[in-house]
């Protein structure tokens, strides 16, 4: 992040300090007390996918759209804890996992082009904050093993399904040394049609890997 960035949003965290998106308590981005409320994801369209809260929510709807848009990175942390407990809970109901197995976590990744204007990558950050909840050290992330390849315009202006998925097509790229053989979990913040980690998971397949999984903090 630039210097002008920097001062910007320190700036703006004076003028506007940080409160709670639920209860508008002073100091936090989202209480504990909020974050127990919000309600869990109905089941989304791809099994593979696991979603933990309702994006129909408007609390869940402020907390995704300040986290991806508004550089409130520390909500990563809130929504990493209980995601943390989810993907442990579900690969130990689902999977028998095998002494000394792990798993390579990918954030779904923006095109470089889109992450410089945003500075950062917020499926990024929640896999940074997984991992570093990852004592047993089931998970590895390796930045260069899911590239997306193509800018495709945000998902919202192109409303037409068929538009959608023909603008998302080869939108992914996976290192085949890196993904083959390897079971794969995907993070990213919001699903909506299930279209985007569906096209990465193909990428991914595709170079070889094992089994491909997904968790997303809404749906
Ligand atoms: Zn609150």
């Amino acid at each position: 992040m630039n210097i002008f960035k920097k001062i910007s949003n320190r700036l703006s965290d004076i003028i506007f300090p940080r409160r709670c998106v639920g209860c508008q308590e002073y100091g936090i981005v989202l209480c504990e007390q909020c974050l127990a409320t919000l309600p869990s994801a109905v089941l989304t369209k791809q099994s593979f996918v696991t979603a933990l809260f309702d994006y129909h929510n408007p609390i869940v709807k402020k907390a995704i759209w300040k986290f991806k848009y508004g550089n409130v990175r520390g909500l990563a942390k809130n929504f990493s804890e209980k995601l943390y407990d989810e993907i442990i809970g579900d690969l130990s109901d689902r999977l028998y996992i095998t002494k000394n197995q792990t798993f390579l976590m990918l954030p779904i990744p923006l095109h470089p082009q889109r992450n410089r204007e945003r500075g950062y990558n917020q499926s990024e950050l929640i896999v940074q904050e997984l991992i570093k909840r990852d004592s047993n050290h089931l998970f590895q992330f390796s930045p260069t093993a899911l590239l997306r390849i193509h800018k495709t315009k945000p998902q919202a202006k192109s409303d037409k399904r068929r538009a959608r998925l023909e603008n998302l097509q080869g939108a992914f790229k996976a290192n085949q040394k890196i993904v083959n053989g390897k079971d794969i979990i995907i993070i990213d913040d919001v699903v909506t049609t299930g279209a985007t980690i569906s096209e990465a998971r193909k990428a991914l397949l595709a170079s070889g890997a094992r089994s491909v999984r997904a968790y997303v903090i809404a749906h």
